[in-house]
């Protein structure tokens, strides 16, 4: 039986590695051009979650919030809903607090999130630190009187892997599914999302994954066009006492800088 010319005919079927990578080359040709495609033509499926809506995100330390959310509180913020931000530390790891929470606020102007709806904590039981267990009950504490305080309807944060698996990111997580499991959730609040964390390909995978993300998690998909993308950017450039090599790669070529996938943690219609 003889094939006609097609892509069956570009393989080199004497050279199996050859195969290989066209096969590699071919699907990251239609990755990057379904994500472009889609990056123009997908702006709206996840404003639903947002409209109308105080939304609390809760972050772990400075930068958290450029690094890991800037598409979503982007979007928040172009949105109707109105944003607010929680950050439990002021990353004071290496004793930069100071410098540190001043870059936060500067992050969070960027991010269009006003001065008044950003608190950062700085609670000797909640220590920046990959070795420092955080207390449950602090974390709750603070997370319950932000959510009073500033009426909150929705909360984001980070999801059982935290996204980098840094225990302070992890502690949040556990926190926030204690409180919906003991249905000790405040009955002001609809809707609880955290930010899927992807395997480490699709991490730095950055525009490439938009495709995979949407197709996987459409109903729960935030992606920045441009503008919003520039923006995630600046915030991180307020953050500069933390633009090491690494970082600058991660804000490169990391997905989180342009694409946020949530799961549904707790919904009340
Ligand atoms: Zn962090």
């Amino acid at each position: 039986m003889a094939f006609t010319p097609s892509l069956f005919s570009l393989f080199n079927w004497e050279r199996p590695q050859m195969d290989v990578i066209v096969v590699v080359l071919l699907v990251l040709i239609v990755l990057l051009l379904s994500s472009v495609i889609i990056a123009f033509v997908f702006t709206t499926t996840s404003q639903f979650l947002l409209d109308n809506r105080k939304v609390l995100f809760v972050t772990a330390h400075p930068d958290d919030e450029c690094m890991f959310f800037a598409p979503v509180i982007l979007r928040a913020s172009q949105n109707s809903s109105t944003t607010f931000l929680l950050c439990l530390s002021n990353g004071n790891y290496y004793s930069q607090g100071d410098v540190r929470e001043k870059e936060f606020y500067k992050s969070c102007a960027v991010l269009g999130v006003k001065k008044e709806h950003a608190r950062l904590i700085n609670d000797p039981l909640l220590l920046d630190g990959p070795h420092t267990q955080w207390n449950s009950k602090e974390i709750e504490k603070h997370l319950l009187q932000a959510v009073n305080d500033f009426h909150i309807q929705t909360i984001i944060s980070f999801d059982n892997w935290g996204v980098s698996g840094h225990p302070n990111h992890i502690a949040i997580s556990k926190c926030l599914r204690q409180l919906v499991e003991c249905g000790r959730l405040p009955t002001s609040i609809k809707l609880v999302l955290s930010l899927e964390t992807v395997g480490i390909l699709r991490k730095y995978s950055s525009i490439m994954d938009i495709s995979i993300s949407c197709f996987t998690n459409w109903q729960f998909c935030v992606i920045s066009n441009v503008k919003s993308f520039i923006r995630a950017q600046a915030a991180m450039n307020a953050h500069s006492s933390q633009l090491f090599w690494f970082r600058i790669i991660y804000v490169m070529f990391s997905r989180y800088m342009i694409i946020n996938t949530f799961k549904p943690l707790y919904y009340q219609m």
